[in-house]
């Protein structure tokens, strides 16, 4: 019978029996197996680093620095551009680009024609 032997030697993670296994014991006395362990150090020295969260954060920093934003809708534009793609807005000359409405309306002459035959009694 091989109880007593075996079960001081469980990984204090994963609780597994680290019998026959590279483990170590961690400062409190806790059996910890080898790849517990590594997963650990992974861990631990990814969040010292930092790792790539943070050029991916800077990179999406500069990418909307470079990006203009339009003065009249806010909405970014590309660099390098100069004509709003939504408003038309031309930051070069201040001014919105697509031109004032045009009155085309002003067919609204025979509006008053609307007399019905049955209007008056
Ligand atoms: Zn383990
Ligand atoms: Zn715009």
């Amino acid at each position: 019978m091989s109880n007593g032997a075996t079960e001081s030697v469980i990984c204090a993670v994963c609780k597994q029996s680290c019998e026959g296994k590279p483990h170590a014991k961690d400062a409190k006395g806790r059996v910890i197996c080898r790849a517990c362990l590594d997963k650990q150090k992974a861990a631990r020295s990814a969040a010292d680093t930092g790792g790539a969260g943070v050029m991916a954060d800077l990179l999406g920093k500069s990418k909307m620095a470079n990006a203009t934003p339009c003065p009249s809708c806010k909405s970014y534009m590309p660099q390098g551009t100069v004509v709003c793609t939504h408003c038309g807005f031309n930051t070069e000359t201040g001014k919105a680009l697509n031109t004032r409405v045009v009155e085309t309306t002003k067919k609204s002459e025979g509006g008053k024609k609307g007399l019905w035959p049955f209007g008056k009694k």
